[in-house]
């Protein structure tokens, strides 16, 4: 067992929300170890610039705030690992991980494992992202100004989404692959309402199309009703099938949501078992922003110093 008993948190992510909780440890002269999992900064790495985090007023790009946040928790003490957790006893203390390569223990977790976008896994899906493919309306609809662009998915995060893209865009095809939305009602009314949206029923899209430069020029459109295809022109394209949050190392022992997030006592990031803690978009599916995320670890690590401290660890 690679196992070092001086730490008394494991923060398990790398995102806003771990590297916060890890900062926040750190500072608070808790010893903690960071696992960056397999996606090392998290969905931040896959934006491209993030112009909403304050204090940046040029703006920053998303790998480039993950790397800053990383210096700033190694600079305080955190120690980080680039191991995957693939499983978490929680049925005693102190608590065991088990990583892809060893095995580690600590009275106290930090779990801060997002939440990964659905995507189609269409050819080349990877190759458009940050040339009009996008998962994220709130980080990228502002580059899509004055353009006409679709967003896929019929649930509320799409009709939200296609919502919020018209403060941006000429034009919004809602693209849903069956004749009725799963979203609420009132968030369907909304969306049917604006007269920038216009929804192409029964489609999916089974091909991006790629302009000289590898921008997204288009969509090719199957009509999933047993019509022709059809190209749809857009510049931009924002999928919004739904975001899955990333739970499978804890097998269960942690209760979640029907979605399959962690639930969390309200105002606190407790999850119910003494001295473990959720934060980020593993337990949020509402806010999903990279500030909210850090304010949720920035309470984790608070939390955890507090119980460290009450019980005398
Ligand atoms: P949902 O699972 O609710 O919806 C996903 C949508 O994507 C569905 O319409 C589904 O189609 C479609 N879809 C799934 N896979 C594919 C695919 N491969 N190809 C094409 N379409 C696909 O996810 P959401 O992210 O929308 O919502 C998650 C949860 O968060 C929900 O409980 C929602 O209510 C909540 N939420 C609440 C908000 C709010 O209250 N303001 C805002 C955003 C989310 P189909 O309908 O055919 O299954």
């Amino acid at each position: 067992m690679s196992e070092s008993p001086a730490f008394k948190a494991i923060v398990v992510g790398s995102g806003p929300a771990g590297l916060t909780a890890a900062i926040y440890l750190s500072r608070a002269n808790v010893p903690n170890l960071l696992f960056e999992g397999q996606q090392p900064g998290g969905q931040l790495t896959i934006t491209t610039d993030v112009e909403n985090y304050p204090g940046f007023p040029e703006g920053i790009t998303g790998p480039e705030l993950m790397v800053r946040m990383r210096a700033q928790a190694e600079r305080f003490g955190t120690v980080i690992k680039g191991e995957s957790v693939e499983e978490v006893d929680l049925s005693a203390r102190p608590y065991r991980v088990r990583t892809n390569a060893g095995e580690y223990t600590a009275p106290a977790v930090i779990i801060a494992s997002g939440s990964t976008a659905r995507w189609l896994h269409l050819p080349d899906e990877e190759s458009f992202h940050g040339k009009g493919l996008s998962a994220c309306a709130t980080c990228d609809g502002f580059f899509f100004r004055g353009q006409e662009i679709a967003v896929v998915g019929g649930g509320d995060t799409a009709l939200e989404e296609a919502n919020y893209l018209t403060n941006f865009a000429s034009k919004v095809t809602l693209i849903h692959r069956r004749d009725e939305l799963r979203g609420s009602k009132i968030m369907q009314d909304r969306a049917l309402a604006n007269p920038k949206i216009t929804v192409a029923w029964n489609s999916v899209p089974s091909k991006y199309l790629s302009d000289d430069n590898g921008n997204l020029r288009g969509l090719l459109l199957k009509d999933t009703a047993g019509g022709p295809d059809r190209e749809l022109a857009v510049t931009g394209c924002f999928i919004a099938i739904g975001h899955t949050p990333n739970t499978a190392f804890l097998n269960g022992q942690l209760p979640t949501d029907p979605s399959g997030y962690l639930v969390t006592t309200p105002g606190t990031t407790s999850v119910g078992v003494p001295g473990v803690y959720a934060c980020g978009d593993v337990q949020d599916h509402v806010y999903r922003q990279a500030i909210t995320s850090a304010g949720t670890g920035c309470m984790a690590a608070i939390e955890a110093e507090r119980w460290l401290g009450e019980h005398g660890l």
